[in-house]
């Protein structure tokens, strides 16, 4: 299990409403470098897509209902898939979570928790661990958990702590099928969630779509990109080569929460201007919230950002409004499967 840094832990009754992510830059650039180190790998024998991890974001909950009942779809020549529905009893309520957010658990320290817990989603993290993680009898080699958001980010895969050149490849891979526009990488250096589970871990978030519904395109384009992460492994490990390559991935700078007064209460709303822009450029002095009384309310970082995640529903609760992001370089050599 990867060592955590949480960068969502929540902020309550905080009056400062952007706080500087704890991760540095040169560990990150130290990434990039170990990835030029480790040109070959072993084939990918096992892989998990999640589903329901949040028990509201339906993508993907129906999508892996759908491959528990037929798996052929999801089924490639050179590997095992298993498809499992990560919180249940979220999935039952139609709800995030029930007791605490599963996404979130993930740590050495709750494993060490006892496996019947009075909190579900601990005695889930035991049985999750047990299926995928370094419980089981063989660590998976990669999970893709299924999450939707509220927020504009269209296509989004996100990355999972110190990424490997399979990591890059795999999201080059995705992003020449499905065009560069609207498919974005998210780099978060760290993890509590349930993709950690696996020696490599992927976010697949899809959005705009509201919690407790199904979105006709969000759920294509979720099953798009699924198939087109499954089908990389399939000719990794078939021995295709993939050439060196460079993609574009977006890394977090500053979690910005709402502003609120001293008891915790918000006391403005994203901005207008700024509602369903993610991932565009961020400049100081622009627009991001509007008060109650109608004052607009300026971003003052000093330089300019990507924001993303912008009025994502479930990230009230973690005061969280939206992330600042910059872009940064991911570049892998040419890969080959390790014979
Ligand atoms: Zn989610």
């Amino acid at each position: 299990m990867r060592s955590i840094i949480c960068p969502l832990a929540p902020l309550a009754g905080q009056l400062v409403h952007v706080v500087r992510f704890t991760g540095s830059r040169r560990h990150l650039h130290a990434d990039n470098q170990h990835k030029m180190a480790s040109p070959t790998l072993k084939p990918l024998k096992r892989v998990g897509i999640l589903g329901g991890t949040h028990g509201n974001e339906l993508s993907g909950v129906y999508l892996v209902k759908k491959w528990l009942k037929d798996k052929t779809p999801v089924t490639r020549s050179t590997f095992e898939t298993t498809v499992c529905i990560s919180n249940p009893r979220a999935v039952e309520k139609c709800v995030r979570y029930i007791d605490t957010d599963l996404n979130r658990v993930f740590t050495e320290e709750n494993l060490r928790l006892p496996k019947d817990s009075s909190i579900y989603e601990i005695t889930r993290l035991h049985e999750l661990n047990a299926m995928f993680g370094p419980g089981a009898r063989e660590q998976y080699d990669v999970i893709f958990d299924l999450h939707n958001t509220t927020a504009n980010i269209r296509d989004n895969l996100i990355l999972i702590g110190s990424t490997c050149d399979v990591d890059v490849h795999l999201t080059n891979h995705i992003s020449q099928k499905i065009g560069d526009d609207r498919f974005k990488v998210f780099h978060l250096p760290s993890t509590v969630g349930v993709c950690s589970a696996a020696k490599s871990g992927f976010g697949i978030e899809i959005g705009p779509q509201a919690h407790g519904t199904l979105v006709a395109e969000v759920y294509q384009r979720m099953e798009e990109i699924t198939h087109h992460a499954l089908d990389f492994i399939e000719k990794f490990n078939q021995g295709h080569e993939f050439p060196e390559c460079t993609v574009e991935a977006h890394r977090i700078l500053e979690k910005v929460d709402f502003p609120r007064d001293k008891d915790g209460e918000l006391t403005a709303m994203i901005h207008p201007k700024f509602q369903d822009k993610d991932w565009e450029p961020l400049n100081p002095g622009d627009p991001i919230f509007l008060s109650f009384n109608g004052e607009t309310i300026s971003y003052k970082g000093d330089t300019t950002v990507y924001p993303a995640f912008i009025n994502e529903a479930s990230y009230y609760e973690k005061g969280l409004a939206f992330w600042a992001m910059e872009k940064v370089k991911l570049t892998a050599p040419t890969l080959k499967v390790q014979e």
